[in-house]
């Protein structure tokens, strides 16, 4: 099991961050300032550190140049605003593997830890195709077939259709929807997952995702 932990102080972020890994199969600790992350990060015990630049006491850049004297080799994933790229690539000489500016979507952070964790250690083949019935979805081509017929998914279709996939005859709220393909940023009183449902009926099969009034919706298993 991959444990990660979290150095966050917006706790929207942190929360946010914590449930998508945790759903994901993901052991998660989250700390709010660069003392704790330091000292934590550098116990041991952790496969990953998902590090945010700004945050009290010291702050990210300082804490990875502390881990990587201190020779922890733990692999680092930085959190960065938009604006501040630049600054960001500057301070990945101090060791970073890698970087995500804010605001991100969940299934952007999840295929960078999943890609950091693998090129650190060699483990089982993942499931690369997901199958529900007669639709599938290749997740390493990002091509989607409705039996032998390949479908045209945009990128947030497919995203969409990866979540449905997963959890079979699950209802799925809006709320999880949103979280997880357009990321924190989002209005939660915003349409979109709605109207991406009706794209992705339209492609896939009407009858595929089912409507659970006033909570989200299902895809059904058979
Ligand atoms: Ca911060």
């Amino acid at each position: 099991m991959n444990r990660i932990l979290i150095a966050e102080d917006e706790a929207r972020i942190a929360s946010f961050v914590e449930k998508g890994l945790r759903a994901n199969g993901f052991v998660t600790a989250v700390v709010a300032d660069g003392v704790a992350a330091y000292d934590l990060a550098g116990a041991g015990g952790f496969d990953l550190l998902i590090l945010d630049i700004g945050l009290p006491l010291s702050d990210g850049f300082t804490v990875l140049r502390r881990l990587r004297q201190s020779r922890v080799t733990l692999p680092v994933i930085i959190l960065t605003a938009r604006d501040s790229v630049s600054d960001t690539v500057a301070g990945l000489e101090g060791g970073a593997d890698d970087y995500i500016a804010k605001p991100f979507a969940f299934e952007e952070l999840l295929a960078r830890v999943r890609l950091r964790l693998r090129l650190r250690a060699d483990r089982a083949p993942e499931v690369t195709v997901l199958r529900v019935s007669d639709l599938s979805l290749d997740l390493r081509t990002r091509r989607a077939y409705v039996g032998a017929r390949a479908v045209d998914l945009s990128t947030r279709e497919f995203a969409l259709a990866e979540i449905f996939c997963r959890h079979p005859d699950q209802v799925l709220t809006r709320e999880q929807l949103l979280s997880h393909v357009w990321g924190f940023d989002f209005d939660p009183g915003s349409n979109v997952v709605d109207v991406y449902v009706r794209y992705l009926r339209r492609k896939i099969g009407a009858d595929r995702i089912e409507t659970v009034r006033g909570t989200g919706y299902r895809m059904r298993a058979a």
